[in-house]
């Protein structure tokens, strides 16, 4: 028997209970395997779909070895999980992508180090662990951007710096909002022309499978639209495949990668992030490929062949955010996407809304990425005001 390859019958365990690991369960549970969802927030989707649901916190080192028992794998939904944790529970069970990827990743001063160590361009950069720290660089210049080097998310803990006199009110907050041992990222603060990411998924024998380059438009730091496939130059795209597959493989990474890069002007590449995992950018996958990027995760975590990736149809995936869920979810609206054609609903069951909170999303499939943007578009004009 080959102990790395995990049949389906097996239970797979998933570190965080959000949307992503609501949509891994569902791949998980599609593909035959049983699922152990570990989310301290009992509200948390994902704990719906599990076979078996712990709600302790990270931290709770009966919980860990009860979690271990019932897994034969482990992955995680996001990289802002323990690395602490994910170093024991690999003492017994394989974890996937490793607590070392992890470790390097979540670290955006480490991550960035990383990948210019590795040949990899990524925006100038500079590490502070001291706030007063904040105006005394005289390296990057301004503006820039100060971004907490760990626990980050959609935008969160991060702060534009123009001009040198915004430092001091940066600077509070930083002073505010800090915790022992807390560092921060300064970056050049890049006028980019676009935002592109592409998904990298790679096995345990090394094997990598790429999904097509997709362009990203944020607002507030937070995804709001993803078009497949991006509207790049066919170099471009080759380049973004190949610095994609050069960050996992310098990685050594064994899972579901996605790789956030930022197009200059003049066609130059830079990395942004590497997220080990599923990602927003990728949710096209479920309504418009051959394999999802969830399904790839399942694969991947269970030593089994990846799956082939190919783009069935160009689409648009607009998230809906806060209050934006009640397009979707309460009549008429909700009836006239239903009624648009290549229109997909995802809802996250997430119950309480929040501003800012990703509570769904739709994909728009259409013959050409112009339609689909077109789609996106009118959804969109239809209702430029979140309803009250
Ligand atoms: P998160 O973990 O929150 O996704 P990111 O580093 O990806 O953090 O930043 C979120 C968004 O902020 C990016 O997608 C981009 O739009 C903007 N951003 C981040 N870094 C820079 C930068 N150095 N220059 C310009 N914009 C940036
Ligand atoms: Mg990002």
């Amino acid at each position: 028997m080959n102990v790395t390859i995990i049949d389906p019958g097996a239970t797979l365990g998933v570190l965080g209970g959000g949307q992503l690991g609501a949509m891994f369960a569902t791949a998980a549970r599609r593909m035959g395997y049983g699922v152990a969802v570990w989310d301290p927030h009992a509200e948390a989707p994902a704990h719906r779909l599990a076979d078996y649901s712990l709600t302790q916190p990270f931290s709770d080192v009966a919980a860990r070895k009860d979690f271990a028992r019932h897994v034969h794998a482990v992955t995680y939904e996001w990289e802002n999980v323990p690395g602490e944790l994910c170093e024991q529970l690999e003492l017994e069970v394989p974890v996937r992508p490793s607590s070392r990827v992890l470790r390097v990743i979540q670290d955006r001063i480490e991550q960035k180090t990383f990948l210019q160590t590795h040949g990899l361009n990524v925006p100038a950069f500079y590490g502070i662990s001291l706030p007063e720290e904040l105006d005394r660089q005289a390296v990057l210049g301004y503006p820039l951007i100060c971004k907490t080097a760990t626990a980050g998310y959609d935008g969160k803990g991060q702060w534009k710096i123009s001009r040198v006199e915004d430092c001091a009110v940066v600077q509070e907050d930083l002073i505010r909002t800090m915790r022992p041992g807390s560092r921060w990222i300064l970056e050049e603060f890049l006028l980019f022309e676009r935002e592109v990411s592409i998904l990298v998924v790679r096995s345990i024998d090394g094997t990598m499978r790429t999904y097509p380059l997709v362009e990203n438009i944020h607002e507030d730091g937070m995804l709001r639209q993803t078009t497949v496939p991006a509207d790049v130059p066919a170099a471009v795209t080759q380049q973004a495949v190949m610095m994609a597959r050069s960050a996992v493989q310098a990685l050594d990474g064994v899972g579901v990668f996605c790789v956030e890069l930022f197009l200059m002007g003049d066609g130059r590449l830079l990395v942004n992030e590497v997220a080990p995992r599923p990602h927003n950018s990728g949710h096209y996958s479920l309504d418009a490929c051959t394999v999802s990027q969830f399904e790839q995760q399942v694969r991947a975590l269970c030593g089994q062949p990846l799956g082939e990736v190919r783009l069935l149809s160009p689409a648009v995936m607009l998230n809906l955010i806060g209050d934006e869920v009640l397009f979707a979810t309460v009549s008429p609206a909700n009836q006239e996407l239903l009624c648009e054609p290549g229109a997909v609903v995802h809802l996250y069951g997430k119950r309480a809304i929040r501003p800012k909170r990703k509570m769904g999303h739709i994909t728009f499939l259409a013959s050409t990425c112009a339609e689909a943007l077109a789609k996106a578009a009118a959804f969109r004009s239809r209702h430029p005001q979140p309803p009250q």
